[in-house]
Formats: structure tokens, sequence, C-alpha cells
């Protein structure tokens, strides 16, 4: 009786932490492979957040400060097209959405990063006000026109509708937001 109660007692601690960690995941980068980019969307009343992580590997071919002119060149035309959302993503007219807020993080194009790493990732951070964001029903990604070597985009959905994952490649760049 002892023994059953206690296991009772346990169970609960356990599901939460494996809950914790579930809800946990979407801000969590996803595991670095080169030419994979992951991109969580959180919808939320009129607000839209897009989170996206990529290789450096998969936007500029290598993963470290910019050696030389047109190393700087290309890093900075890159940065450029990632500070306009549209780059990345667009949602249907439908949702009537304005991009407000954008911020990229790549430390290791500024020197900043550990030398030593032999991987690092670019993030970029898209807020959205979507005005008709209840009748949106699609979003194209347009991050592939960015760069050739991205082969494959994981986005994560969490929205009124529930969770949902798709794998989007170059001849398929149109997320389904709704079912
Ligand atoms: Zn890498």
């Amino acid at each position: 009786m002892l023994s059953f109660l206690r296991k009772n007692a346990v169970r609960p601690s356990v599901t939460m932490t494996w809950l914790g960690l579930v809800a946990a995941m979407p801000t969590l980068a996803g595991p670095h492979e080169h030419g994979v980019v992951h991109m969580n969307i959180a919808i939320e009343g009129k607000r839209i957040q897009v989170d996206m992580t990529a290789p450096l590997e998969s936007l500029l071919g290598y993963e470290r400060a910019p050696r030389d002119g047109a190393e700087k060149a290309a890093a900075a035309k890159m940065l450029g097209q990632l500070r306009s959302a549209a780059a990345v993503i667009e949602f249907d007219s439908q949702g009537q959405c304005k991009a407000d807020a954008t911020t990229i993080s790549a430390p290791t194009l500024e020197g900043k990063a550990d030398a030593k790493a032999a991987h690092s990732d670019l993030q970029a951070k898209y807020g959205f006000e979507c005005t008709g964001a209840q009748k949106l029903q699609t979003a194209q990604i347009n991050l592939f026109d960015v760069s050739r070597r991205i082969s494959r985009v994981q986005v994560q959905v969490a929205g009124p509708q529930g969770q949902s994952q798709s794998t989007l490649r170059r001849n398929k760049r149109q997320l389904k937001l709704s079912k």
C-alpha cells in the first residue's frame, strides 16, 4: 500500500518535468545540421512571432568571421536581406500582417564567438502585427532565395489551432496555417 502511494506521488512530478521540457522546446535551437533551418512560429491573437535558427554555413558557406573584403561584403549583403522579414517569410494577404520588430544575432560574424567552436548559427526574430490573423491560411517561405545552400526549413507552428510541424523545401515553399 505504501509503495503504491509512493508510486502515485512520484508520477505527477515526472510528468510535469516532461511537459516542462516539451513546452520549452520551441524556444531552443534545433540540432545544427547544414542545409537545415529551424523556424518557430507562434500565433497569439494578432501577434505573430517568428524565431529562426540557421547554420551560418547554410547562409554564407562558412562559420567564422569574414576574412576579407569580399567575404565581408557577402556577409553584409546577407544580413541586409535578413533584416527584411519579407525575405524570410510572407504571410498571405488575408492576414494583413505588418512586420514591426526584427532582431538578428550572429556573434560569430562580429568575431565575438568562441573561436574554437566548430559550428555556429545565426538567430533571427521577427514580430508581426496581423489584423486578420484569424483568417490566415498560408505563409510563403522566401528564405530559400537568400541562400542556395538551404535545402530544408523545419517549421513548428503554435497557434489557436494547436501545434503542427512541417518540412518545407525549395520546391515546396508554402506553409499551411489552417487545417
Ligand atoms: Zn556547422
